[in-house]
């Protein structure tokens, strides 16, 4: 039997602070390079994001070391990245709201990432532990959706998210067969204010907590 309700979060800017994380790494990899060499990792960060169309760290960190063959720092740079202390920047609200959602569905991670920095995140935060493992990672969440309701059949979905956009795309496509809650955490809500596909809009992850069931399964155009 198909369960009635599954509730995927995002988890970048919605379960922690991924704002956080590259103010870190920023700080991370200038301390470690020097700024020229900084400068360059992260020019090297935005091209592999631009021909391989998703945020891909370690891709970026195995093109900084063949550019710098025999640079300790380069060779520094994975474990740098990896070390980040993930677990602290995981919002103080997000095991609450993740408790409230096990409550009235099955709560999954649905993240866009790499497979090995974004998993490695997702793990070494606690997150993945809190969702007892129901994780799923795509390069495009909104696109690859056909793919995720094989994995995790339902009757009806919920998308918890801080992209606009990623908001405004499930609900082309699936109209009143999912919910979609935006939480209003982090640059892309502050720079892209159209909100027009969300049928909920959150300012705090912790805020789900005050949400029914019946809430979840309506989306806003039958309310
Ligand atoms: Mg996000």
């Amino acid at each position: 039997m198909k369960p009635g309700l599954v509730i995927f979060f995002d988890v970048d800017n919605t379960l922690l602070d991924n704002d956080a994380v590259y103010a870190g790494l920023h700080e991370r990899t200038a301390a470690a390079l020097g700024p020229e060499r900084d400068r360059r990792f992260w020019e090297i960060y935005n091209e592999v994001r631009a021909i391989n169309d998703v945020v891909d760290i370690p891709a970026a960190i195995e093109q900084f070391q063949r550019e710098f063959p025999g640079l300790p720092a380069a060779a520094e740079l994975h474990r740098l990245v990896f070390d980040f202390p993930f677990a602290e920047v995981v919002f103080p609200t997000t095991p609450a709201a993740v408790a409230h959602a096990g409550a009235l569905g099955l709560p999954a991670v649905l993240s866009d990432g790499d497979s090995r920095f974004q998993p490695h995140k997702i793990s070494a935060s606690g997150v993945a532990a809190m969702f007892d493992g129901r994780v799923v990672i795509r390069q495009h969440k909104e696109l690859e959706f056909p793919q995720v309701e094989q994995l995790y059949p339902a009757g009806h979905y919920v998308m918890v998210d801080d992209k606009p956009r990623i908001h405004r795309a499930l609900k082309a496509r699936y109209g009143d067969t999912i919910t979609t809650i935006m939480v209003c955490q982090g640059h892309y809500a502050a720079e892209d204010h159209d909100y027009h596909g969300a049928d909920i809009v959150l300012e705090d992850i912790g805020e789900l907590t005050s949400l029914t069931a019946d809430e979840l399964k309506r989306p806003a155009g039958a309310r």
